[in-house]
């Protein structure tokens, strides 16, 4: 499947709503490229960074999780 056709998603926490989350993952150094590579992910050990603690991250269509954050700020605007 080319990247291109890759749905866009992205992870929030479920409790927040927030992008700011991280997970727990196993990475080893490539030497070549001068980076850490991730080469697996725990299904458990997900953090929330807002909760400062730890969550259960839930996958969301990226266009969705653009929509819900900026719905705050239309409210603000139909009020004035
Ligand atoms: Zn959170």
């Amino acid at each position: 499947m080319a990247q291109s056709d890759r749905p866009l998603i992205t992870f929030i926490c479920p409790d927040c709503g927030s992008d700011e989350v991280y997970s727990d993952a196993l990475a080893q150094w490539n030497p070549e490229t001068w980076t850490w590579e991730v080469t697996s992910v725990f299904p458990k050990g997900d953090v929330c960074s807002p909760c400062d603690g730890p969550t259960t991250m839930v996958e969301i269509e990226l266009a969705e999780f653009i929509k819900l954050t900026e719905e705050p700020s239309d409210d603000l605007r139909s009020e004035a």
